[in-house]
């Protein structure tokens, strides 16, 4: 039988990724946590492509492409994300590609560069793929569509949990700013904006633990 594709969308910090992770033990699924290559890009243009003000300049991003090279590696069971054959795990979770990365993710040129490799691992099947656009634009076609939501404080504090697990030190405030700014310029960008795809179904896990939606999403799975 075909393994499934599954799209998983939604607001930051609804868990995303750590539950797609989970999901794709279980049902033996290659999990891609697309947040994860606009954080990659976002990275390089921080590292290569700066103005005299120290702004992203998009133009010289742009005509970099060729020379980012991002890639998954499976570490212990966790996937790495390597850019140029080096580590960048922890780096894309810092403050300040979280500040930008919702900037770089809105231009067209760079979800054109990153759409192709996302598309063509779905082409198999067995792929549960997260971010904000999987559902609507990436993969249309998925056998399911998961759109998850959470309240802004409970989000916050799942984010700002997680920045201390990675020892990277932050403010509750700011965290949730980040989360609202980033919500904001992700649902009202002009491609591919953050919204829920008609027939996917909403799960809301503000009164949820991780095991508890990771249950939700299964039975919707075995149940079709
Ligand atoms: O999922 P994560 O919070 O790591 O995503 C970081 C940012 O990458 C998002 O705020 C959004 O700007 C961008 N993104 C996107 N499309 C996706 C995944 C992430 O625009 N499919």
């Amino acid at each position: 039988m075909k393994k499934p594709v599954i799209a998983i969308d939604g607001y930051s910090s609804t868990g995303k990724s750590s539950i797609s992770k989970i999901i794709a033990d279980k049902l033996g699924l290659i999990h891609m946590d697309t947040g994860a290559l606009y954080r990659g890009v976002t990275w390089y243009a921080l590292q290569h492509c700066l103005n005299d003000n120290g702004q992203i300049d998009l133009d010289q991003l742009f005509s970099s492409f060729s020379n980012i090279n991002l890639e998954f590696k499976n570490s212990e069971g966790t996937l790495v994300l390597y850019l140029n054959n080096e580590d960048i795990s922890k780096e894309i979770r810092t403050n300040l590609v979280s500040e930008n990365v919702s900037l770089v993710a809105k231009q067209k040129e760079v979800r054109d560069f990153l759409l192709q490799s996302q598309r063509s691992l779905a082409e198999k099947g067995g792929v549960i793929m997260d971010g904000r656009d999987i559902g609507t634009v990436v993969l249309p076609n998925a056998d399911y569509k998961f759109f998850l939501t959470a309240s802004i404080d409970e989000r916050t504090n799942r984010r700002f949990l997680e920045l201390k697990s990675l020892g990277i030190e932050a403010v509750r405030e700011q965290v949730k700013q980040n989360l609202i700014d980033r919500d904001k310029i992700d649902s009202e960008r002009e491609i591919a904006p953050l919204k829920q795809a008609e027939d996917a179904i909403v799960v809301d896990n503000s009164e949820l633990t991780k095991e508890e939606t990771i249950e939700l999403i299964l039975s919707h799975i075995q149940k079709i």
